[in-house]
């Protein structure tokens, strides 16, 4: 048995929405299905303001770094871990690096119970986010054709103003010196200079945060601030006319890019060696391992070179590959790969399934319509006594506020019923599903491929078999357990598939 811990969060910015209380019955339903023992949870019932003020969720995170006290994270949906996929990532990494695992009650995540991963439940976990982000999106756009009245005016209500504005009569105008400071972090992150090295700059400039230098954090939270690009949430409705835009969309989606890039660690896009310990070479057999040497502009060029070529100059005829070329043919090839209609159309199938299983046994549901039942019976049993002449102030007022509750739930009743038939098409799962492989690259080549044996016209992708999940567990991908052989030819430092080459794939 293992120990596991629940988080729940109600967001009012997520259309799809269960109260605290469904999702701790479906968490708690789920444990006890797979033997998981609850040692505690943590509850975040309202999220207020724009800030990652979830002090349950902080404390979980903290928590995790304990050692031996629990081993799982039992989630409702996987959106309940971030607002967006990029804290998701940064988040579920905190977990992983403290030995725990997030697991969702209602979703496939890349993570077994006992710590194995697969291929199609990454897909999937991925596929899940996006559709979160896209509905949070929608109804961004709702929410903001329907706001308030009071700030509609673009009034400051109170509260702190971000950094680059001033409040004046209410209304927040840029500050035009620190606005300044504010493009220019943008700009620096998303052409990739490190933060330590913004900081740097600005010091040697002397533009300081409140008298002392821009800690790393602020700067996080200036990268991360919605209100540069005009966007104001507040209780879960977002505005858009009170705080001016300073940011361009484009540069802001730069940024989330890049962090994205860097989740795994700072110099991860430069160092992180994809095919390392995957290579061997066709002519003498030995490794290709990967190397970093410095150009005469003193600019880092990375390579894949056989080991036997390092050793005696003339030793093996394998020739040296540059990093990125041959990372990213092997990468474009396996995601054609899984892109092929068969792939596609069994993973999508498979969510497919899964949602229209979700939306069938929704226990939300069928607890609000038992509930509704007692309070019809209820209530004609107090219509029943008002005929024969029982009446009081208390059969009027127990009257009236029957009433109210059987109307509260018949309304609760239909939102759930109208979420449970919004259900994604196929086209959009198919969007997700391609946007889900090229972010998780790294991962399926980890995961998917066993060896490559290259030449210097071919190579070889021997691929893994999936037998330790079991024959089930990777049911919709059609090459496993195979061996691609490629021709490939390099033009204008690029590699190519040979377009007269046979692609044969032996199972
Ligand atoms: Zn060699």
């Amino acid at each position: 048995m293992k120990t596991a811990v629940i988080y729940a969060r109600y967001s009012s910015s997520s259309q799809t929405e269960q109260s605290i209380e469904g999702q701790l019955s479906v968490c708690n339903k789920y444990a006890k299905d797979n033997d998981l023992i609850i040692v505690d949870t943590y509850i975040d019932r309202a999220v207020t303001g724009t800030n990652d003020n979830r002090v349950a969720f902080q404390q979980m995170l903290s928590d995790s770094e304990k050692k031996a006290s629990w081993e799982i994270v039992l989630v409702y949906a996987i959106d309940r871990f971030g607002r967006n996929s990029t804290e998701i990532a940064v988040n579920k990494q905190k977990l992983k690096k403290n030995g725990k695992t997030l697991i969702s009650a209602t979703q496939r995540t890349s993570v077994n119970i006992d710590g194995s991963r697969n291929l199609d439940g990454i897909l999937l976990e991925n596929v899940y986010i996006g559709i979160a982000e896209y509905y949070s999106a929608e109804l961004s756009e709702k929410i903001i054709r329907g706001q308030s009245e009071n700030r509609k005016k673009g009034l400051h209500c109170g509260g702190n103003i971000a950094y680059g504005y001033a409040s004046v009569d209410r209304k927040l105008v840029i500050k035009e010196d620190e606005a300044e400071v504010v493009r220019f972090i943008y700009q620096q992150y998303g052409n990739g200079i490190y933060v330590s090295e913004i900081i740097e700059a600005l010091t040697s400039k002397g533009i300081m945060y409140k008298g002392a230098p821009f800690r790393p954090s602020c700067i996080y939270s200036i990268l991360r601030n919605e209100k540069y690009v005009g966007i104001y949430e507040f209780k879960g409705e977002i505005y858009t006319d009170i705080y001016p835009q300073i940011i361009s969309v484009e540069a802001c989606a730069k940024v989330k890019a890049r962090a994205k890039e860097n989740r795994f660690g700072r110099r991860s896009t430069e160092t992180i060696y994809l095919l390392r310990n995957k290579l061997r070479c066709g002519y003498c057999g030995k490794p290709i391992s990967a190397e970093c040497g410095t150009a005469r502009n003193g600019k880092k060029k990375y390579y894949y070179k056989c080991v036997g070529r390092k050793k005696h100059h003339n030793g093996c005829e394998k020739t040296v590959l540059k990093k990125e070329l041959l990372e990213e043919f092997v990468i474009n090839f396996i995601i054609g790969e899984l892109c092929k209609k068969k792939n596609i159309d069994n993973i999508v199938k498979a969510i497919m399934d899964m949602q229209t299983q979700q939306s069938k046994d929704n226990p939300i549901l069928s607890n609000l319509k038992k509930e509704k039942k007692q309070v019809d019976a209820s209530l004609a049993n107090l219509l029943k006594a008002i005929e024969q002449g029982v009446v009081s102030r208390t059969t009027t007022s127990r009257l009236q506020e029957l009433e109210n509750e059987q109307e509260e739930l018949e309304r609760k009743i239909l939102t759930e019923e109208s979420k449970s038939s919004m259900m994604l098409e196929k086209e959009e799962i198919e969007a997700f599903y391609v946007k889900a492989l090229k972010c998780e690259s790294r991962l399926i080549i980890e995961i998917l491929i066993k060896e490559i044996v290259l030449y210097n016209d071919k190579m070889e992708i021997y691929l893994n078999t999936p037998a330790k999940n079991g024959p089930d567990e990777n049911r919709g991908f059609s090459f496993y357990n195979k061996t691609m052989n490629l021709r490939y030819y390099s033009k204008y430092s690029r590699l190519f598939v040979d377009e007269d080459a046979i692609i044969d794939i032996r199972v």
